[in-house]
């Protein structure tokens, strides 16, 4: 597959023009773990990021987006709030993306009518881009899809990409290693909330922000953000230029979302001027790469005709304590190598 290949260059075109449907079939295509798709996909991003870098050293600030995720624990007002955030965004003329991670997730790229429901007003909307999260188990697959997704969203012109996580579990670390800045959205809900919260989420944060703040939840939201503002003084900032404070803000009023945008706006300045979101980016690609070469050899392996049979009993013996678990890792590492040696 080379870049004349007529679906790449159909793409291509279209992403470049901006339609909806090339993006969204370009993303289906890279989702796809059909051999030649999968080759095609290859090649259309690497179009993409050919002509993204030929663009940037053109612009001054060096970046033509602004990649935010976005966690929380369920019921937190996610949705809501992207489609606040996302409306008020596509106010101010900004084109804006809105992709998942859910690792859990059952849906086919096909079925939008969940995204539709959960964020009516933001669906219809022409600036914005609505994609569930791709189906296909594992997080490593997921990651994947998305970090070319953000490529492709990229191309077609989307400065905004909000990532949003919404299975509970590593999800959240995976989207973190993905985006310029991470927000953790939090409920007024009791004390016992917080350790909820897995501590070392917060850690990775460079923004607290409590929803709900309106009417009888405004005391609650108060009390939870000063409980955040005194945690987060033990945790080690995670950058010299900016240090994660805790919004309030209410999705359904839509108070605070102003200052919040502001708030990450400045985000965005101060990290550009000190070259942190070039570093940081370069750094996640490296970590992407390695993810994905983690995932393919964990694959590679596990099917394995010369180790997938052995499986199963290696794992009954360990749990059973009748064999230590390195011994049997070691048993199936050298199955795999001998077999690799074999067929050099
Ligand atoms: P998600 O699970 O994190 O996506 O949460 P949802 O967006 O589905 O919201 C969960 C519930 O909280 C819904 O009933 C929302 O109407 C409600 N909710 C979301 N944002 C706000 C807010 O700012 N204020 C109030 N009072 N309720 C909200």
């Amino acid at each position: 597959i080379t870049k004349d290949d007529p679906v790449v260059q159909r793409l291509f075109t279209g992403i470049k023009e901006g339609k909806r449907a090339a993006l969204a079939e370009s993303i289906t295509l890279v989702e796809s773990t059909h051999p030649k798709k999968k080759a095609q996909a290859q090649v259309l991003l690497t179009e993409l990021l050919e002509d993204a870098h030929k663009s940037r050293r053109r612009s001054i600030k060096g970046i033509s987006s602004f990649r935010i995720g976005l966690s929380g624990p369920p019921g937190a007002g996610k949705s809501t709030f992207i489609e606040a955030f996302g409306k008020y965004l596509t106010g101010q003329q900004h084109k804006v993306a809105v992709l998942a991670v859910d690792p859990s997730s059952n849906t086919t790229g096909g079925s939008l009518l969940g995204d539709k429901t959960r964020m009516p007003e933001l669906s219809r909307d022409m600036n914005a881009y609505i994609r569930p999260s791709p189906s296909g188990g594992t997080l490593g697959g997921v990651t994947r899809c998305t970090n070319d997704a953000v490529v492709l969203c990229e191309g077609a012109g989307y400065d905004i990409i909000l990532i949003e996580t919404i299975g509970v579990g590593q999800s959240e670390y995976a989207v973190a290693d993905m985006v310029d800045m991470f927000v953790l959205l939090i409920p007024p809900a009791g004390g016992d909330e917080l350790q909820g919260i897995k501590k070392g989420i917060v850690e990775v944060a460079d923004l607290v922000v409590i929803n709900k703040s309106d009417g009888d939840l405004v005391p609650a939201s108060k009390r939870i953000q000063a409980e955040y503002i005194s945690a987060l003084k033990f945790v080690r900032p995670k950058s010299n230029y900016w240090t994660c404070s805790v919004s309030r803000i209410s999705s359904l009023t839509k108070e605070g979302i102003p200052e919040l945008w502001q708030k990450m706006k400045e985000f965005c300045e101060v990290m550009s001027k000190y070259g942190e979101i070039e570093h940081r980016r370069q750094k996640q690609h490296k970590v992407w790469m390695w993810n994905h070469i983690r995932h393919s050899i964990l694959q590679l392996f596990k099917e394995h005709p010369a180790i997938s049979k052995h499986i199963a009993y290696l794992e009954h013996m360990v749990a059973k304590g009748a064999m230590t678990p390195g011994y049997a890792a070691d048993i199936l590492l050298q199955k795999f190598s001998k077999n690799f040696d074999d067929n050099k």
